[in-house]
């Protein structure tokens, strides 16, 4: 993965983002043809794993403790239920699941050791799998990458320099290491941003800048628009317009030549042809459901309709890199083991002793 060396300092892609806009959709269709087929646009769909109750105060963001909005918590999802949704947004043209957990970070617990196997059984189904699970260190993204994970998603949301404007409770550094986490367990990195946040446009740039400095930029870049949410602190953005979107997807696409760049929240506002202009503009994948974790997305019929009318075509999966091979997970293995023995210690006690009552056991939900 690379970045445009033809445009390498901040000016530069300035310069390309306030380009006369055609000049800038017809550049970034010509780079876009170069690397990727234009019909071809990957559908994905988010699902939310465990939602609200977040202890970040990320200003965007509905699932934050913090503030009151309409979102209720739920507790992490069963691995059957993850299995039907995933089931059944395959059965959608879905190639890929992204599950979202409203974490601050990943924990080594009970609930991290079932997102491990939600993992295995998502690849299992040949689908690629991508977490966004917040921060993450060395080992636990290692125990990801073993059970199939294809992509982590980890956004850096804007600039550093308009970053303390929206999240304080951790830092743009944070973010980086986690992204380097990813990278080093050999993990295809999703990352990306929002736009229409109170941001300078060269706040937007200033986030195209991060990934610039990246020795390998992501593979995988969204491109949001604010949903601005009642309840959160940025209840009252105006909504951005639909040719800034165009811009930034646009300017992405150009700087990035080889990362897929995501239209991702905020499609709901715009037009058809606004979304037409996106992909014309390098855009080559989209969500799918009604659903984006918590905020609206326009409905699958709409999508497939949409689909039909500018002769775009669904990406198959693992079409840019082979699938990732699902190995066990030895923390799982072992707890398989130690529950096989109980089960046996009661079959035997069962059979030696009459009247044997099983020992109670506590059992302590995990953190
Ligand atoms: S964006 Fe993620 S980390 Fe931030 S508050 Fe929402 S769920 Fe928590």
């Amino acid at each position: 993965m690379i970045s445009n060396q033809e445009y390498t300092s901040k000016q530069d892609l300035l310069n390309l983002y306030n380009k006369p806009l055609l000049e800038l959709i017809f550049e970034a269709a010509t780079v876009h043809r170069k690397y990727h087929n234009p019909r071809e646009v990957q559908m994905s769909s988010l699902l939310s794993i465990k939602t609200g109750g977040c202890a970040e105060d990320c200003g965007y963001c509905p699932q934050a403790a913090r503030y009151h909005t309409d979102v209720k918590a739920h507790k992490l999802m069963t691995l059957d239920s993850v299995v039907n949704q995933a089931k059944n947004a395959k059965e959608n043209g879905s190639s890929r699941l992204c599950m979202g957990a409203a974490w601050r970070e990943v924990r080594d617990n009970r609930d991290f050791d079932r997102v491990i196997e939600m993992v295995q059984a998502v690849n299992n189904l040949d689908m690629e799998v991508c977490c966004t699970l917040g921060m993450m260190n060395e080992n636990q993204a290692k125990r990801l990458k073993d059970a199939g994970l294809f992509a982590y998603n980890h956004n850096l949301d804007t600039s550093k320099d308009y970053y303390d404007d929206v999240i304080s409770t951790r830092e743009y550094e944070d973010r980086l290491n986690t992204i380097s986490n990813a990278r080093k367990a050999g993990i295809s990195v999703c990352s990306g941003g929002i736009i229409g946040m109170g941001e300078a446009v060269e706040d937007r740039i200033g986030l195209l800048m991060s990934y610039m400095a990246m020795d390998t930029p992501p593979e995988s870049i969204p491109i949001n628009a604010l949903v601005a949410v009642e309840g959160t602190p940025m209840q009252d953005q105006k909504p951005i317009e639909q040719w800034e979107m165009i811009r930034m997807v646009a300017t992405t696409r150009i700087a990035f030549p080889k990362s897929v760049v995501r239209l991702s929240a905020g499609r709901t506002k715009m037009t058809m042809e606004g979304q037409a202009l996106c992909f014309m503009a390098g855009a080559s994948s989209i969500f799918a459901g009604d659903k984006l974790l918590t905020t609206p997305n326009p409905e699958y019929n709409e999508d497939m309709e949409m689909f039909k009318t500018l002769g775009l075509i669904p990406k198959e999966a693992f079409a840019d890199s082979k699938k990732p091979e699902t190995k066990p997970d030895p923390i799982i293995e072992k707890r398989k083991i130690k529950e096989l023995e109980r089960l046996a210690e009661l079959k035997t006690a069962r059979a030696n002793v009459k009247g044997f009552q099983p020992r109670k056991i506590k059992i302590i939900d995990a953190l």
